[in-house]
């Protein structure tokens, strides 16, 4: 059998995700009078990051794939059993972290701090759009008869508030959130849910992604092939199996090129679903 499914990461594969976190807390750090909107954007993620990373969730954040900047504004609503230490633990976080952040600024304040973590989730909950060609890659895909999965790391309520956001949802067959089902991408438990969900072998199906290490490698060391966004970046392995496009506006043309070579008769086709 050809290739029956798309998986798709989420952030910065379908919306802007690190560059809206980064603008967010710009916004919050604008509210500190007199200090540099550089220095009080990368202050405040650095304070964050450290706080987040001595804190006992660490372990669990990484294997989810939940960043610091994500514990900042996830209420952990509707996530795994697994994550209801983090889910208390992270007001305690937040408080933290806005307060640290004024008092290295030079004005330790918690009303501002309150205001900061306000102006933060603000700007957070309007702020991911759709990357250019994104929605046509996903309709297309959908159109082109493929099955559409959904594979990404993260907060059940945020990841799932940014698909809502995006207007895609309803194109997806099967939706597999880290912080929902307890386990995330690279293990092979995340891909194994979503092939079982979506009712296909490991090489009737492709990752699209923007992370090397858990999109690309994670689907690969899967038996599943894989497409990368490269966005820029230099390839960091040319000897792993996988097809690289440089923005996901370039997906459809390159299933039509996979879809060709698995029916050309001497097909030697090479990387996508691997079969
Ligand atoms: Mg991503």
């Amino acid at each position: 059998m050809g290739l029956g499914a798309v998986i798709f990461d989420l952030d910065d594969t379908l919306i802007e995700e690190e560059a809206v976190a980064r603008a967010s807390v710009r916004s919050a750090g604008s509210l500190i009078p007199g200090v540099d909107p550089d220095r009080a954007e990368d202050f405040i993620l650095a304070t964050a990051r450290a706080i987040w990373r001595a804190g006992p969730y660490h372990r669990l954040a990484v294997a989810l794939g939940i960043a610091s900047w994500e514990g900042l504004w996830a209420s952990f609503e509707g996530c795994h059993p697994s994550l209801d230490g983090l889910k208390a633990w992270a007001p305690s976080y937040r408080r933290q972290a806005w307060q640290a952040a004024t008092g290295e600024l030079g004005r330790p304040d918690p009303e501002l701090a309150l205001a900061m973590a306000a102006a933060y989730e603000a700007a957070q909950r309007v702020g991911h759009r759709l990357l250019d060609g994104a929605a046509e890659a996903v309709r297309s895909t959908a159109a082109a008869g493929y099955r559409l999965g959904l594979l990404t790391n993260g907060p059940a309520d945020i990841q799932r508030l940014k698909l809502d956001q995006s207007g895609l949802g309803s194109y997806f067959d099967v939706v597999v959130i880290s912080g929902e089902a307890g386990t995330g991408k690279p293990s092979p438990e995340a891909f194994s849910l979503v092939l079982d969900a979506l009712g296909v072998l490991p090489h009737e199906a492709v990752m699209v992604g923007d992370s090397w290490e858990r999109d690309v490698r994670g689907a690969t060391a899967s038996g599943i092939g894989a497409v990368w966004i490269a966005a820029g970046r230099p390839l960091p392995d040319r000897k792993c199996p996988v097809s690289v496009i440089p923005s996901i506006g370039a997906l459809a043309p390159e299933l039509d090129r996979s879809a060709r070579r698995r029916t050309r008769p001497s097909g030697t086709g090479t990387s996508l679903g691997q079969g």
